[in-house]
Parts: structure tokens; C-alpha cells; sequence
């Protein structure tokens, strides 16, 4: 998924906990869960990760992901009152924690970091490997409906 759906996703989680410790808790749980679900980005994955020869577009849609995903964030941080920025903070926090920590792998190869990797992509490849992905544009399009649901939520 898009880090602006696991991010929202953590938030409205974040709210629905109370509690900073359950909301990271929680966040953190969802991103594997969540993951799941085919969302089109197999082939920019395996381009950067397996057959390598089209790292540069994978990495342009990881930029681009992040910082819509940070202005995303700040948006609701200050358009909306949220109750609680610290479940708020630690929701969001959880839920794209997975996310940074492969691409920490990706680019150190640390042994620490062997295990969520895997665990990661257990869930990711779960479904898309046995079957197939959607296509991204579509699964682009389906989380904007998701995200545009889940921020009535905040
Ligand atoms: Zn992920």
C-alpha cells in the first residue's frame, strides 16, 4: 500500500486505541494485514528488488509516495482536531515503521533486519505471488477512495 494509506490508516487506529502504546502497537500490526491485499506495486517491487532493471522508477515512486504521504499528514495535523496527537503521532508511526525498516534492509543488507523483511514480504506476496497483481493505477485509484473514507474517520 501507498505510505499515505498505511499512514491514515494508523491514524484513524491511533484515534480508535486512546492509547500511544496500542496505537503503535496496533499501526504496526495493520501495515502486514493491510499489505495483503494486492495493490499493484509487484512489478515496481521485483523491478527494484529481482530482475533490478528499473531501480530509478521504483525509487522515483517511493519518493514521490513519501512525501505525499508527509503532506498528507500534516494536512490533517492541522486542519482537523485530533484529540490526541500523541496516538495520532504513534498510530502513524506503527503503521509505516515496516515500510522504512525493508528499505533500511534494501539498502544496508543488516542481518538484524533479515527477519522483518522477510515477515514483510510473507504478507505482501501473499496473494500477488500465487495469483496476480492488479494493476497499480487502479490500486492507486481504490486507495484514494479508501484514504478519502478513512479521513471521515479523524
Ligand atoms: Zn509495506
Amino acid at each position: 500500500m501507498t505510505l499515505t494509506t498505511h499512514a491514515t490508516l494508523g491514524a484513524v487506529i491511533g484515534k480508535a486505541t486512546g492509547n500511544p502504546l496500542l496505537a503503535f502497537i496496533f499501526g504496526f500490526l495493520s501495515h502486514f494485514l493491510v499489505d495483503i491485499i494486492p495493490h499493484g506495486d509487484t512489478g515496481l517491487s521485483d523491478g527494484f528488488r529481482v530482475t533490478k532493471n528499473k531501480r530509478k522508477r521504483a525509487i522515483a515512486y517511493s519518493m514521490i509516495d513519501a512525501c505525499v504521504a508527509l503532506f498528507f499528514v500534516l494536512m490533517l495535523a492541522n486542519t482537523r482536531d485530533i484529540n490526541s496527537m500523541r496516538t495520532f503521532t504513534w498510530g502513524i508511526v506503527g503503521s509505516v515503521l515496516p515500510d522504512l525498516l525493508v528499505a533500511l534492509y534494501d539498502l544496508t543488507s543488516a542481518p538484524l533486519l533479515k527477519w522483518i523483511y522477510q515477515l514483510h514480504f510473507y504478507f505482501h506476496d501473499m496473494i500477488v505471488k500465487r495469483k496476480r497483481d492488479v494493476p497499480l493505477y487502479y490500486a492507486v485509484l481504490a486507495q484514494i477512495v479508501l484514504i478519502s473514507y478513512l479521513q471521515t474517520k479523524l
